[in-house]
C-alpha cells in the first residue's frame, strides 16, 4: 500500500481517512475471469462498489452490467458509449416506476420471480426480456438472499405460463448463491436446477436462450467455483448452442482492488502500565492494558460491511510514531479499534493484537476493502465519506490506455 503510506505522511492534520484503488487488480482479475470462465459474459453487479472508475476501466473490458435501480442504470448509460442491451436490470421485485424507466432508457433485460413483476411488466414494458430468477441452495454463502429472492422449481410452470398469457418474452432463467460463496460445488446444483427451468420454459412453450449464474464469486475460491460451473454446464446443458451465458460478479471484481487507509484520532490506554491495568471488557483478560484505538472510520462509514456483509477486518500498521517501519519485536497488546462516531456499536475490531506504542496520528491500513463498503457508508454523526485515491501498480500501462481511450469516446465525461 505504497500510495497510502505516501499519502500519510505526517503533514499537520492530514488525518482524513481514505481508500487507495488500484485499478490494475480490476483489470487483473477481468483477467483472471477470461481465463477460467472463458464463454461466460461478466456482468459487474454496480450495486457492490459504483466506483466510476471501476465502470469505465469495466465498460472498456467489454463487460456488462446488472443493475439494480434506475439510479444505477442511470450511472452506467452516462459513462456513454454503452449500448443499453449490456445492461441486466437484475432486481426481481422492482417499482413500476422503474421498469417505466428502464423502457425509457432501452434497458430490455430484467429479472423477476413472483406474478405481480410479470403484471407490472406486462403494464409498462410489454416488450421487455424477461429472465426468471429460480431459487438456488445459499447455505453456503455469508451473505443469503433465498429468504427474499428466487422462484422454487415447483411455482416456476405457473409462473411461465402466467408470463405467456400475458404475452411476455421470457428468454432465460438466473440465480444466485448467495454472496461470499464458501463451497463452490454448491454451483453444480445451481445449474442442474437451471436446466430443470430451460425444461419448464420448453413445457410452458419458450425456447430459453440465456443462462445467467449470477453471482457469489468468493476470490480464494474462484478458480473451483470456475471449475465446478464448467463441469456442471457441460453436463446439464452439453448442447448449448443458441444458449449466451452470462454471470453477474461483484465482489470478485473489487474486493481487493481497495485498502483502505485510517488515522488513530484517539484512544484509552492506562496512564501508568503499573497501576492502571484492568479486566479487558472486551475479551475479559485480566492484567493487560485495556488499549483502545478511536480511527476516523467506522462501522457507520466504510466499515459498514462488518453489518451488512459479515465481514470480519485485519488491521495492520502503516505508519507508527513518524515511521514506516514496524519492526517485527515491537511489544504488542490486546485491543479493540472503535470507529468515530458516538454510538457503542462502532467497533472495528473486538480484539486484535497491536503494537502497544501506537499513539493518536498513526495509521491503520485495511485490506479487501472494495466490495460493499463505500456504496453503504452513511453520514451518521456527520462524518465525510472517505475519498478514494486512485493508482494503478504493476502494468498499469495498459489500464492507463484503456481509460484514456474510453474518455476519448465518452467526451461529454
Ligand atoms: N446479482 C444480484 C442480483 C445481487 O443481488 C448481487 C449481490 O447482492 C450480485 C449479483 C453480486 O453478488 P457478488 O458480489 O456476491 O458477486
Amino acid at each position: 500500500m505504497n500510495a497510502s503510506r505516501r499519502a500519510a505522511a505526517n503533514v499537520p492534520d492530514a488525518e482524513k481517512a481514505f481508500f487507495v484503488a488500484d485499478l490494475t487488480q480490476v483489470y487483473l482479475q477481468h483477467q483472471r475471469w477470461l481465463r477460467c470462465l472463458p464463454d461466460i459474459e461478466p456482468h459487474y453487479a454496480v450495486k457492490c462498489n459504483p466506483d466510476p472508475y471501476v465502470l469505465r476501466l469495466l465498460a472498456s473490458l467489454g463487460a456488462g452490467f446488472d443493475c439494480a435501480s434506475n439510479g444505477e442504470i442511470s450511472q452506467v448509460l452516462r459513462i456513454g458509449g454503452i449500448d443499453p442491451g449490456r445492461i441486466i436490470f437484475a432486481n426481481p421485485c422492482k417499482a413500476t416506476s422503474f421498469i417505466r424507466g428502464a423502457a425509457k432508457a432501452g434497458v430490455d433485460k430484467m429479472t423477476f420471480d413472483n406474478a405481480d413483476e410479470l403484471y407490472k411488466i406486462a403494464r409498462t414494458h410489454p416488450t421487455a426480456k424477461l429472465i426468471i430468477r429460480i431459487l438456488a441452495d445459499d447455505s453456503k454463502s455469508i451473505c443469503r438472499f433465498g429468504i427474499k429472492f428466487g422462484a422454487s422449481l415447483d411455482v416456476v410452470l405457473d409462473l411461465l405460463l402466467k408470463a405467456r398469457e400475458l404475452h411476455l418474452d421470457v428468454i432465460g432463467v438466473s440465480f444466485h448463491v448467495g454472496s461470499g460463496c464458501y463451497d463452490p460445488t454448491i454451483y453444480e446444483d445451481a445449474v442442474r436446477r437451471a436446466r430443470e427451468a430451460f425444461d419448464l420454459g420448453e413445457r410452458a412453450g419458450y425456447h430459453f436462450s440465456i443462462l445467467d449464474v449470477g453471482g457469489g464469486f468468493e476470490d480464494t475460491r474462484f478458480e473451483a467455483a470456475a471449475a465446478v460451473i464448467n463441469c456442471a454446464i457441460d453436463k446439464y446443458f452439453p448442447d448449448r448452442s443458441g444458449i449466451r451465458l452470462v454471470a453477474e460478479p461483484g465482489r470478485f471484481y473489487v474486493s481487493r482492488a481497495f485498502s483502505l487507509a485510517a488515522n488513530i484520532i484517539a484512544r484509552r490506554a492506562p496512564i501508568s502500565q503499573d497501576n492502571e491495568t484492568r479486566v479487558d471488557l472486551v475479551t475479559g483478560k485480566e492484567n493487560e492494558p485495556a488499549l483502545m484505538y478511536y480511527i476516523n472510520e467506522g462501522v457507520y462509514g466504510a466499515f459498514n460491511c462488518i453489518m451488512f456483509d459479515h465481514q470480519t477486518v485485519e488491521p495492520y500498521v502503516l505508519s507508527m510514531n513518524d515511521s514506516f517501519h514496524v519492526s517485527a519485536s515491537e511489544p504488542v497488546s490486546a485491543s479493540s479499534v472503535w470507529g468515530p462516531t458516538c454510538d457503542s456499536i462502532d467497533c472495528v475490531c473486538k480484539c486484535v493484537e497491536l503494537p502497544r506504542a501506537l499513539q493518536v496520528g498513526d495509521w491503520l491500513g485495511f485490506n479487501n476493502m472494495g466490495a460493499y463498503t463505500i456504496c453503504a457508508a452513511s453520514q451518521f454523526n456527520g462524518f465525510q465519506l472517505s475519498e478514494v485515491i486512485y493508482t494503478t501498480s504493476k502494468g498499469g500501462e495498459e489500464v492507463r490506455s484503456l481509460l484514456r481511450n474510453f474518455a476519448t469516446k465518452d467526451h461529454d465525461h
